[in-house]
């Protein structure tokens, strides 16, 4: 079968960065499996696999456009120390943090002064250029159930 919308595809994949620091990999772990056409993974990844079929391997570099986005400089802000209760504030550590909308947002804080903590609400991996090696391990088609959901639903799981 070749993927297309509709096709729920298994894959093996490594991500690294453009250092080849390796960020992700499903290695040792069971495939990940998505529901192709449905936005369940990144544009730049989705793009590259439509039309290929099971047991092909590929290596796809996603540009942050059609990855994560591009960092917004407006997600990242300085607020008062005295907004955290966390006695111990330092570089690197991550919060949640919920906006005006109700949306969960990560931050990572990412400098500490005598003005403030200047924290960063952009996704870790926004404005990075991402190196994929996929391996296509099934596709197979979706079931109704799974395309009016729009997300994979895994064998003896139902929710
Ligand atoms: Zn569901």
């Amino acid at each position: 079968m070749i993927i297309d919308n509709k096709a729920v595809v298994s894959i093996h994949y490594t991500l690294t960065d453009d250092q080849g620091t390796q960020i992700d990999s499903s290695a040792g772990q069971e495939p990940l499996a998505y529901l192709h056409g449905a936005g369940n993974i990144i544009p730049g990844l989705e793009n590259a696999l439509t039309g290929k079929s099971e047991g092909d391997s590929l290596q796809v570099v996603v540009q942050p456009e059609e990855g994560y986005g591009l960092v917004t400089d407006a997600l990242i802000q300085t607020v008062p120390r005295e907004a955290f209760e966390a006695d111990d504030i330092t570089p690197g550590m991550q919060f949640q943090a919920q906006d005006d909308q109700g949306h969960v947002q990560q931050i990572v804080v990412r400098e500490v002064s005598d003005e403030g903590v200047t924290i960063d609400g952009n996704h870790p991996l926004a404005g990075k250029v991402l190196y994929f090696d996929i391996e296509i391990t099934e596709v197979r088609e979706a079931t109704p159930e799974e395309l009016d959901h729009g997300h994979v639903h895994h064998e003896g799981h139902s929710h």
